[in-house]
This record gives C-alpha cells, sequence and structure tokens, in this order.
C-alpha cells in the first residue's frame, strides 16, 4: 500500500500541472457522484436528501476503494471542483491509514510488528500505537471480548486470505493457544511492543477503519470544512449538518437484507458504526459463521444480527460494535449502559419473523423505526 502514498504523490503533481480536480480524482479511483441522490445503493452511509439551502449549497459524495471496502466522503458545498482537493486528500488519509494497519500486505507496519515482536520488543509507529492503546483499554474494559490477537483465528476461519471454512476443533484449538491480549506487552512511555511467542499476531481489523476516519474527518476540519460525512464501509463521522437540515439523518441496514434500512440516526458532531456478521461469512452446515470472533470460544459470535454504537470518535464507535457484538444481548445491554461516552442499538434475531431492535434511553429521541421495518422489528428500549 506504499505504493499508494506514491499514486497519491503522482496525482498531486499533476494536479499542479493544471489538470482538473476532477481529472485528478479520476486518476485517483476516486469518483465525483455528483448532487447526491438517496437511494438503495447509498445504503447505511446515507444522508438526509440534499435540499438546496438559501446559499445553493448541495451535498456532494467523493467514492473511491480502501481497507477492501468502500469509502465516501460527502462535502457540502456551492462548489464541487474547489470542493475536491479537500475530498481527495480525506481520502489519500483513509490510504494513509490502511497503508500502516492492513493485514493483507506484508508491508504494513502492523505485518512488520507482526514478524518482529515476537523475536525482540520493538518500537511502533506513533499513529499504530494510538490505535494499540485503545484496543488495550476497550480489550480490558469489555473483558476481553474485544481482543486484536484474535487474528490466528480470523485466519483459521479462513477471513484473512481465505478460503472461508469451518476449522476442526484441533485447528481451533491450537490457535487459541496465541490468543488473548495477555499475550502482548506493550509499555506505552517507550512504545515497545513485546509477544510471548511467535504464533502471536494482532489484527486491527475491529478498530482501523474507525481510526481512519477520525483522521479523514480531522484533514477536513484542517481545511476548513464544516459540513460533512465520511463513510468507510459503514464507519461514519458526521460533521455539521447537511443542507436544509440540522442533523444527518443515518440509516441502520437491515441486517437481514430484506429492506434498505431498518431505522434512522439522527446525528451532528459525532460518530456512528455498526457490525454484523451479513457482509463477511461462511455458510455450512445451514449455518452462517461470521467474521466477528468469540475470543473465549474460538468460533464467531452469533447472538446479535448486529449492533450499531453511536461515540465521539469513528475509533470508539468501531472499537466498541465488536465487543458488543461477542457479547451478546444481555451483556452487551449491560456493558453499554455502564459506558457514558457510547450509546447502543442491538438487534437481536427473534423466534419468528420478528426481531428485537433493542435502542438505548440515550438515542431515543434520534431513533426512527422506517414505516416499512414495522412488520419485521420490533423496538425495546434499554
Ligand atoms: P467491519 O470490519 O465489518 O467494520 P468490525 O468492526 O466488527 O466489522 O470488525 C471485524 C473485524 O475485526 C474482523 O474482520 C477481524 O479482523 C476483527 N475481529 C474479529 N473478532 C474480533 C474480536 N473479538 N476483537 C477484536 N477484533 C476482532
Ligand atoms: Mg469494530
Amino acid at each position: 500500500m506504499r505504493k499508494e502514498s506514491g499514486s497519491f504523490v503522482r496525482w498531486a503533481r499533476v494536479w499542479t500541472r493544471g489538470i482538473t480536480p476532477r481529472v485528478a480524482l479520476g486518476l485517483a479511483g476516486i469518483t465525483l457522484c455528483g448532487m447526491v441522490v438517496w437511494g438503495r445503493s447509498e445504503g447505511w452511509g446515507s444522508a438526509a436528501a440534499a435540499l438546496p439551502g438559501p446559499d445553493a449549497r448541495r451535498s456532494v459524495a467523493w467514492v473511491g476503494r480502501t481497507m477492501g471496502t468502500y469509502a465516501r466522503v460527502t462535502l457540502v458545498t456551492a462548489d464541487s471542483a474547489a470542493a475536491a482537493p479537500q475530498a481527495l486528500l480525506a481520502h489519500a488519509a483513509l490510504h494513509r491509514v490502511d497503508s500502516l494497519m492492513t493485514n493483507w500486505t506484508t508491508t504494513s507496519e502492523v505485518a512488520r510488528l507482526n514478524r518482529e515482536a515476537a523475536k525482540s520488543p520493538t518500537t511502533v509507529d506513533p499513529e499504530v500505537a494510538r490505535v494499540l492503546e485503545a484496543s488495550l483499554r476497550i480489550w480490558r474494559e469489555s473483558g476481553g471480548a474485544f481482543d486484536i490477537t484474535v487474528e490466528p483465528l480470523v485466519r483459521a476461519w479462513g477471513f484473512l486470505g481465505g478460503p472461508r471454512r469451518v476449522p476442526s476443533q484441533a485447528v481451533v484449538d491450537s490457535a487459541m493457544r496465541h490468543v488473548g491480549g495477555q499475550r502482548i506487552h506493550y509499555d506505552a512511555a517507550s512504545r515497545r511492543l513485546r509477544y510471548d511467542d511467535d504464533g502471536v499476531r494482532i489484527d486491527l481489523g475491529g478498530i482501523a477503519k474507525g481510526y481512519a476516519v477520525d483522521v479523514a474527518a480531522d484533514s477536513l476540519v484542517a481545511h476548513g470544512v464544516a459540513d460533512a460525512l465520511v463513510d468507510l464501509s459503514g464507519n461514519m463521522m458526521a460533521l455539521g449538518h447537511p443542507p436544509g437540515a440540522d442533523h444527518w439523518r443515518i440509516g441502520i441496514r437491515d441486517p437481514r437484507d430484506r429492506i434498505p434500512f431498518l431505522g434512522r440516526v439522527r446525528l451532528s458532531g459525532q460518530a456512528i458504526s455498526t457490525s454484523g456478521q451479513y457482509e463477511q461469512f461462511v455458510a455450512a452446515d445451514g449455518k452462517t459463521y461470521g467474521h466477528i470472533m468469540d475470543p473465549r470460544t474460538g468460533r464467531p459470535a452469533d447472538g446479535l444480527l448486529s449492533v450499531t454504537v453511536v461515540a465521539p470518535t469513528a475509533m470508539e464507535a468501531d472499537g466498541w460494535d465488536t465487543p458488543l457484538f461477542v457479547l451478546g444481548p444481555s451483556q452487551g445491554r449491560r456493558a453499554a449502559h455502564r459506558l457514558g461516552h457510547v450509546a447502543a442499538i442491538l438487534v437481536q434475531p427473534g423466534r419468528g419473523d420478528v426481531d428485537t431492535v433493542w435502542v438505548e434511553e440515550s438515542l431515543r429521541d434520534r431513533f426512527t423505526l422506517e414505516p416499512t421495518a414495522r412488520l419485521r422489528f420490533r423496538v425495546r428500549y434499554f
């Protein structure tokens, strides 16, 4: 992914030679979507319908790909050409975080740590250190439900490098011998990291997207952007508001995919993130196994259909959606209540056709069930 930052420099050069922003964005693989029309494809990354404000500003989205998924930067602007460089910089920030934290290349900082930290203590890049520190805090606060040492398990189930499969109990047991946050030792003062043995690996896939969204949003703010929505595969930061409304309205996807959204949350100045087993899973014996691992059992967690978290930062929202999913309906609700800065919506499968949407009290005024969802979901507050 270093390749990508190199190509960014190239786009920047092309830019200074006077090629229009639209062409430069094309070179970057980023598409200017123009006036955003909210339809099904906008999915859970949607915002409110863009009404022209008195200043004629519109919501305009630039869509690209990073971290193996889509990324969408929506800016509220009266001049999409002038706004393009800001969107491009936000996309570049997402790419940069990916190149540091991905488990899909051998050149990332995380890959280097996974090669070296069992041999001797190794100094961690400052940004990766921030995510590592947050991960270890969430590991402690979630009683081990969030655990970045799940990598050997994620690999055993084929979610890293594939093919996806249901591993034998022996394979699960041997992966589990290297799983557990207590097997990594990190000293924040010196930023040194050491692993217990050379089977230990970390995987920041449960939190890095959130961090990337924060960095992209910070880049927008640093360039004077007040109203924007950054969306990296359902990990979002909502800055300000869209034209003609005082909040962004974020759709929460139906985890069974029968309707586009089950409901919406109004959001301004906050982040939101959704985790579910519907995106990446392996189907076998009439069951589906998702990519969120229960580090206590070595098997995919299966008590919930999805978890949505609202938090002050996207890293916090992404970091918490995974462990609440692992903890399941009862413990997950208790943990969400305990956490003052995090509010959650948990979707629990029902026995019949009707699933339960558990909405935390603090979100009561901001959550609305879609009319089309009324037959399929019942809402309960906690
Ligand atoms: P998404 O990647 O769909 O946004 P998540 O935020 O839930 O969803 O992250 C899922 C990823 O987190 C998995 O693909 C894996 O890399 C990692 N992961 C799986 N189980 C755990 C866990 N218990 N704790 C920490 N990370 C996990
Ligand atoms: Mg997560």
